[in-house]
């Protein structure tokens, strides 16, 4: 498998931000989000090829029981079939006693993971460019319906403005019954300024929405460094 890096950090965003974990982020993406901050990992290609026991290996170096697995988009593969070695990836570290989440937009459904929570990120328009693959079909609700009513799931929807609370809105109609506390919003921001400048509207539309705010913790410490 190819990766693209592998660090020990907090986790940044979701129910279990502030988790120390080890994220290991698998090289490819077939998207192209506008405000993507890995673009570095898009190429399937890059980084440095690994078998399953190798980043398991590296994984152990810590003595932490939180592995995220990342991406890029980890499920696939360019041709948006399921990643080779991802399955076997999951159990190996499963086995070993790790916690598991895994970062997805939500595009494909893979069975028989070892998955203790599946972070779905689906994206909306305000992900598209001039250069994304982003299609109209990109939001697939029968398969995030799969995803969810097949692992713990928490579905985290990138915010750029409170006009986007009604896209989302929209998505979470379409995708029926859900545990609000495992739904959030988060404000679109590739550095900390941004954030900051963004929150307080998303977090006012968050509660006339009555949907939950999700502040992203990796930028905030940090800002754009990576492998921290
Ligand atoms: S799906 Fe994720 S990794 Fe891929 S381009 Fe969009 S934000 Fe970046």
């Amino acid at each position: 498998m190819h990766v693209s890096e592998i660090f020990y950090s907090l986790q940044g965003e979701g129910m279990l931000v502030g988790t120390p974990s080890v994220f290991v982020r698998l090289a490819g993406c077939p998207f192209r989000c506008r405000w993507c901050d890995t673009a570095y990992a898009w190429d399937f290609a890059a980084g440095q090829e690994l078998v399953e026991g190798q980043i398991a290996e590296q994984v152990n170096l810590w003595p932490c029981r939180f592995v995220v697995l990342t991406g890029g988009e980890p499920m696939t593969d360019p041709d948006l079939d399921v990643r080779p070695g991802l399955v076997d990836l999951s159990h190996r570290l499963h086995a070993a006693g790790k916690h598991i989440t895994i970062e997805t937009s939500g595009v494909l459904f893979v069975p028989d993971l070892a998955c203790d929570l599946m972070s779905i990120s689906p994206k909306l328009t305000n992900a598209a460019s001039r250069t994304d693959t982003h299609r109209a079909d990109r939001f697939d609700s029968e398969t995030i319906r799969r995803l969810i009513g097949t692992y713990p799931y928490q579905l985290k929807f990138v915010v750029e403005s409170p006009q986007d609370v009604e896209e989302v809105r929209q998505m979470l109609d379409r995708l029926g019954d859900l545990d609000p506390a495992r739904v959030m919003l988060m404000p679109q921001a590739s550095t900390a300024q941004e954030l900051l400048r963004r929150s307080p509207a998303i977090a006012e539309a968050c509660k006339q929405a009555g949907l939950r705010f999700g502040q992203r913790l990796h930028l905030l410490l940090w800002d754009r460094q990576r492998g921290v």
